[in-house]
């Protein structure tokens, strides 16, 4: 089965590959500028392969369940699919030393009463030989109890696919009514990926499947109504949340530095100060690094990706009460230089929103995913008014996974004025932080922000210009 989930992604990265180039980059199979909804985290923690050196760049997240038959199923898929991507653009790189590509996936996770969990991972990838990027779908859906993975045939009626498809068929006819004539023959083995949801099941469908390629990906929702006794779950959906059933989103968010306000200490300009910097969160690593933080009168900043920020908002809100500063990384980790104007103005502006509505503070400043920036990025920042933040020590923490390799790369190259680079997605991370923050304060540091950090500067801070320390 996986093999064949694989197989297609394979054969598809080599079809798009191929009809792209011959495509010469229409412009009508660019999407429309838009954000996508904020993520939902009910069910697992998030693991995730990051790649921040290239030539694939990667933000590639997905869930840990804790359950011994399934984790090395999605790790499993995940490497597999970095894998095929770096081995694409490797394999692009011999008739073009300039080749890169980006890997972008990101998950939504939810739990039905306990019982069940679904999980979509929606994801795209685009190489530089790629005139648009490939939409890929995967799903898992999983019986908690059981500890294993649901098939389609556990959860849906296979004597009634007739009327599933009737409803598929359906629902695409009303969105694309010139479109009946492709849906003659739908066949139920087109729909691998589909998934549980609150409301019923999902079904994703990645371009060209069925409809023609221009018309992108689809998602179709049957509701557990519509689907009637052709939903063969037990009790999938019936079962209400348990009072005491807690969202990682929310027990991540329970003010973990306590509800009280800390006052920042008083910098002094002639001691020394660096900012650390945290990218890719919030996830349940940023409360333990708040916590840290406050124990040692330090502050950091946080560069928060969009579509996380409403499943942490009160986390967001407990890092500016403790007097961090909170700036976006993007709504969804793209990489900013190879959108349009438009879409670059989208993402930077609905982060900024979700992060003003979390903690009332809007940001004047950013960090570009992976530090790319180009003419274009910096010409819409400057026009929004946002500042963008690089880094001049990176911890490399997204790579080692390592808490001994993370102290040594801060305690190597740190001096006064750094801008550290970290990311507050991964307990590694955490762990360093509890021996980094205590023995930067030891060393005289002032653990700043980086807008505190800028204030000290010779220059003042422009928008549309990169910073990458004092
Ligand atoms: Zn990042």
């Amino acid at each position: 089965m996986r093999y064949r989930i694989f197989l297609l992604l394979f054969i598809m990265l080599f079809v798009l590959t191929g009809c792209a180039k011959t495509a010469g980059g229409s412009d009508t199979l660019q999407p429309q500028a838009s954000i996508s909804a904020p993520a939902a985290f009910e069910y697992g923690e998030i693991d995730s392969i990051l790649d921040n050196a290239g030539p694939l760049y990667t933000y590639l997240l997905y869930p840990h369940t804790g359950i011994p038959a399934i984790d090395p199923e999605i790790t499993n898929w995940a490497s597999q699919l970095y894998e095929n991507a770096i081995n694409d653009v490797t394999a692009l790189a011999v008739t073009d030393a300039e080749a890169e590509g980006e890997l972008n996936v990101q998950y939504n996770s939810y739990l039905l009463g306990g019982a069940y969990a679904g999980i979509e991972e929606i994801g795209s990838y685009i190489n530089s030989g790629m005139a648009h990027s490939l939409d890929f779908f995967k799903t898992f859906n999983i019986d908690i109890a059981g500890g294993t993975l649901l098939s389609n045939d556990q959860i849906l009626d296979a004597s009634k696919t007739e009327e599933i498809l009737k409803l598929i068929s359906d629902k695409l006819i009303a969105i694309y009514p010139d479109e009946a004539g492709s849906l003659d023959g739908l066949d139920m083995a087109l729909f691998d990926n589909i998934v549980l949801t609150h409301e019923g099941i999902k079904i994703l469908i990645a371009r060209g499947t069925i409809l023609p390629t221009y018309l992108g990906p689809q998602q179709i929702g049957l509701t557990y109504e519509e689907l009637g006794d052709a939903y063969i779950l037990p009790d999938g959906h019936a079962v209400p949340p348990a009072s005491s059933e807690q969202y990682p989103g929310e027990a991540s968010g329970q003010n973990p530095g306590g509800d009280s306000a800390t006052i920042p200490p008083p910098i002094d300009p002639n001691r020394p100060m660096v900012a650390l910097t945290f990218d890719d969160g919030p996830s349940a690593a940023t409360s333990r690094i708040l916590t840290l933080l406050k124990e040692n009168g330090g502050r950091a900043t946080f560069c928060v990706v969009g579509n996380r920020v409403e499943n942490y908002a009160d986390t967001v809100s407990q890092a500016s009460a403790q007097g961090c500063q909170v700036i976006g990384h993007s709504w969804d980790h793209k990489d900013l230089t190879k959108l349009s104007a438009e879409s670059v103005r989208v993402e930077l502006e609905g982060t900024a929103d979700i992060i003003e509505a979390a903690n009332g503070i809007r940001p004047t400043m950013y960090r570009p995913p992976y530090g790319a920036v180009n003419d274009s990025v910096k010409a819409v920042s400057q026009e929004l008014g946002f500042s963008l933040i690089n880094w001049n020590v990176d911890t490399l923490d997204w790579k080692t996974k390592n808490a001994d390799k993370i102290y040594a790369a801060v305690m190597k190259d740190v001096s006064d004025g750094s801008i550290l680079l970290c990311h507050d997605l991964y307990d590694t991370t955490a762990d360093a932080m509890e021996r980094v923050i205590p023995e930067l304060v030891a060393q005289g540091y002032q653990l700043v922000t980086v807008e505190e950090l800028l204030s000290f500067s010779q220059e003042s801070v422009v928008p549309g210009n990169v910073y990458t320390a004092r």
